[in-house]
This record gives structure tokens, sequence and C-alpha cells, in this order.
């Protein structure tokens, strides 16, 4: 357990900024980030909505609850968006997310089976038990490198590019040796253990790299390489977010790394590969978190927004106002969703299911309502919050004074109005505002295929029995 206990020193390595990180405690954007995912853990110690007690008598987080109804959802909703609004949805990928696919991944595991290498199904209990009693933090890694989408896994394998993806270099008798990358895993730096998995799409001729498994982050050979940072690391009142919320995103490079049998959910077999996502029921729970998160950070950008208006004098013009009641209607229709998900759930098995439907439509839209609200506070803001100075120069003592007469208005004090101008700023235009953007794009998956996937499965019966209905009635007037 590291994350909760806050030692990232256990032997993982981490690289950061040109240099392997000896002592991740001392660098500063390790220790801040840090401590926000730790907040979690520390709502759980003071929040008992947070908690309930499993038959054994034992406190678990209520990430952990199994839903057998609409209730449940809506209970974990509450927790979701408890932890979301301590970094105002700013970071995506908390204990949360994955903490409640393994939630349920004991009532889906049978589908893992066995074979003479491994028991696949009782290491996910296995797994699933541990990670519920000791409330780890689990990391997910499932994209592989984009090094060339035209060809397949085995393919770039056999032209030499051994990072396509991760895949067994060694069968051993006690597990297996892997070799490779994957191209994106939030937060991994800071999480107790890695899920690596594939999406759906392997080919036949990838059994290689068809493999789930888990690891801990120090596991020997595994090479965490964090992307360049959004922390700023000056004043917190210059990037009140860009220098809180630096969520780092990381590739992972698997450098003939072990994976003991007990470890391993797939392994060798591109079927349950390919089936392991919406097989073991984490991709539609996870949905639920990830679309609850993304509405709480619409909700803080949504009232962004709205005070920018109010703050700069701006409420008074209809255009001004209609723009921001579009903002508003737009979260109520997510906010709306969510709550539609939950109550239009079904039984899967045991296990009371959110409609996935209405989760990947949220997923779909949100991404614009997202860039929407984006666009209007850089349009109510960005003018200004260009010329806006760092805090140190509010104290020059040649320009102090008349620099905050000259930036103060009648709606705000100047140190007030740089603060949420620099708030706008770091959501609409700075570095960690377009990763964050970006985040919201493509976190859940390529958009296109969303948007296909949701086509696909529409129930339009009751559109078509009209259809059907009136064109009946049409060809039977003719035929009069
Ligand atoms: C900020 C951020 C954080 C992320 N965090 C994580 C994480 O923690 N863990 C994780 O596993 N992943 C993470 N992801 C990765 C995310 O899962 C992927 O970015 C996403 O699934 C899109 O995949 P890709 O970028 O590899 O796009 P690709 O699949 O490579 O596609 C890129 C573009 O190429 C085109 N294209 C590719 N293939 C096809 C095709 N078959 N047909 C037609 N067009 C095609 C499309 O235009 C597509 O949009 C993160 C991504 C971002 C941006």
């Amino acid at each position: 357990m590291t994350t909760k206990n806050g030692n990232l020193n256990d032997g993982r390595e981490v690289f950061f900024n040109g240099k392997k990180i000896e002592d991740l405690t001392t660098e500063v954007i390790f220790s801040k980030t840090l401590k926000v995912i730790q907040r979690y853990y520390k709502l759980r110690e003071t929040d008992p909505s947070m908690s309930f007690e499993d038959e054994n008598g034992e406190s678990i987080s209520k990430l952990f609850i199994t839903p057998r109804s609409t209730e449940d959802l809506i209970e974990k909703r509450k927790v979701y968006e408890k932890i979301a609004r301590e970094s105002c949805g700013m970071l995506g990928r908390t204990p949360d997310f994955i903490d409640t696919g393994v939630a349920i991944l004991p009532e889906y595991a049978s589908v893992l089976g066995s074979d003479k290498k491994a028991n696949y199904f009782e290491n996910a209990l296995n797994w699933a038990k541990t990670i519920r009693h000791d409330d780890l933090f689990v990391s997910h890694a499932i994209q592989n490198p984009q090094l060339d989408r035209s060809k397949g896994l085995q393919q770039l394998l056999d032209q030499g590019e051994e990072f396509a993806g991760v895949w067994i270099k060694e069968q051993r008798e006690d597990g297996v040796v892997v070799r490779g990358a994957k191209q994106v895993n939030t937060l991994a730096p800071f999480a107790d253990q890695l899920l690596v998995f594939n999406l759906p799409g392997l080919h036949p001729e990838d059994s290689k790299f068809a493999l789930a498994f888990w690891l801990p982050l120090n596991a020997k050979g595994v090479k965490t390489v964090c992307r360049k940072p959004t922390f700023r690391g000056d004043d917190l009142r210059d990037h009140p977010l860009a220098n809180a919320f630096d969520e780092l995103d990381a590739f992972i490079i698997f450098d003939d790394v072990f994976i003991p049998n007990e470890n391993l959910f797939v392994c060798g077999n591109v079927d349950l590969s390919n089936a392991f996502f919406a097989g073991s029921g984490i991709f539609v729970h996870t949905a639920h978190q990830d679309e609850v998160r993304g509405s709480v950070k619409l909700e803080f950008a949504t009232a962004l927004a709205v005070k920018l208006a109010e703050k700069l004098g701006l409420t008074g013009f209809t255009r001004v106002q209609e723009i921001l009641g579009n903002l508003t209607i737009n979260l109520e229709m997510i906010r709306a969703s969510v709550v539609a998900s939950e109550s239009t759930g079904h039984m899967e098995g045991d296990v009371y299911t959110p409609n996935m439907q209405i989760l990947l439509a949220v997923r779909s839209t949100l991404t614009k309502y997202y860039d929407e609200v984006l666009s209007v506070i850089a349009e109510f803001s960005s003018g200004s919050a260009v010329g806006v100075p760092d805090f140190k120069q509010f104290e020059i003592p040649e320009i102090a004074d008349i620099l905050k007469s000259s930036l103060t208005s009648p709606l705000m004090l100047a140190e007030e109005r740089a603060l949420l101008l620099n708030l706008a700023w770091d959501v609409a235009n700075e570095s960690f505002g377009q990763r964050q953007r970006t985040y919201e794009l493509l976190h859940g998956g390529n958009p296109m295929f969303i948007k296909i996937q949701h086509w696909q499965n529409e129930d339009l019966s009751a559109g078509n029995d009209m259809i059907n209905r009136i064109l009946g009635d049409a060809a039977k007037s003719k035929a009069k």
C-alpha cells in the first residue's frame, strides 16, 4: 500500500523532467498531486457516508458496493461526486474509477475461466478481495502506442516493433515475462497497482498480446515515464488549477517484466482479451463513475462562466443571458441523463447495471458541452485575463498602489479580479486547460467509435413501429 500512506518511494522507477526521480516525496508536483488523491482517503476517515459495514463488520468504501438496485447506484454516485468535487473534476482517474469496476468483477469473473496455466476466475476473485479490503488505488493501462494503426500488433512485432503493445516474451511454469508498452496511463506514478488489458480489436494472430493482468507499480522492469508538466510551480494565485491539479499522465514501459500466474486474468486467448473490458463488467460501471465525474467538472466550469459574467458586468446583455441559459441547460441535460442512466438500469444476473446507452450519450455530449463552456469562459475573460500581471507585481512598491486602483472595478477589488481571471485562464487557455480539454475529448475512447457503437445499439423499435404504421396506412390508402 503506497497511495494511502503516501510512501511512493517503494522502488518504483519514475522518470520526470529529464531524470529518474530518486525521492518522490521531495518533488513538489508529486507531493502536491498525491495529497489531492489522498483527500479520498481522508474523506473515508472523516465522512461516515463514504463507507458501509460489510457482512463481517468490516468498514468498506462505498466504491465497492455491488449495486443491486437503483438506490445503490445513487449511493455510489454521491460518493463519486464528493471525490470529484475535491478537484473540481480535474482529476480524471481517482481511485473510484477502477475500484468501482473491481467491485463487480467477482460477479462476472467466471467468464475468464481457467486453463493448465492458471485459474483466471479465482485470480480475479482474490485480486478483487484484496483491493476492496485494502482500499487500494489501481490505475489502468489499456491503449497501445500509436506506432502505425494501419497494422496489427503481431505484424508490428514481426517488423521488430517490440513496443507496439504488451506481449508475452517468455512462457514460464510460474508465469510469463512480458515486454512492450502502453501509451498513456493517467496518475500511474501515484497508484498502488496497474491493471493492464486491451480494448477489443485484437486479430486472431495477436495471441501473444492477448493479456490482462495486474502488477504493482514497483515491479521490476516497469518504467513510468511522465509527460511534460502543466504544473507551473509558481504562486498558486497565478495558476490556481495548474499548480494544484496536474494529474500526470505517463508512458509505461515493460522491460521484461515477470507476471506471476496468480496475477493473470487473460493469457494468450484473443477472444477473452477482446471480451475483457465489457465482459468483466468494468466498462459499464467505470463509465458511470466517469460520467458523474465529468458532470462535476461541467458544473464547475458552468459556475465559473456565470461568475465571470456577473463579476465582469456582463449579465445585463441579452446575448450573454442567452449564452448563460444555454450553458445551464447543457448542465441540466447531463445531470438528468446521469440520473436517468441509474433509474433505467437493468439487472445483469445479480448486478444492477446502469443504462449504457445513456452513459455513452453523456460521454459523447459532455465533450461538446465542455468545449462550449470553455469557449464562453475564453470569450468573456481572455481579453482581460491576458493582461493580468503575476501576483508578485502587486508588491512592487513603485506600482503597487496604482496597479491595484487601476485594476479594481466597481464589482471586484484588483486582487480578487486577478484571481478570478487567473482561474479562467487556467481552465480555458493555459496548457493545463488544454490538456483537460483533450482529456474530455479522448479519455473515454475514440469519439467516432463511441458514436458508431451508440447507433448500433440503440433501440428504435417504437420509432420503427410508427414508421411502419404510417407507411402501411399510406400503402393501403393507395390500394383503395
Ligand atoms: C489526457 C488523456 C488521458 C488518458 N488516460 C488514459 C489512461 O489512464 N489509461 C488508458 O488506457 N488510456 C488513457 N487515455 C488514452 C485513451 O484511451 C485514448 O487516447 C483514446 O482511446 C483514443 O485512442 P488513441 O489516442 O490511441 O487514438 P487512435 O485509436 O490511435 O486514433 C486516433 C485517430 O486516428 C483515427 N483512427 C484510428 N484508428 C482508426 C480506425 N480503425 N478507423 C478509422 N479511423 C481511425 C481516428 O481519427 C482517431 O481519432 C488517455 C488519453 C488522453 C488524451
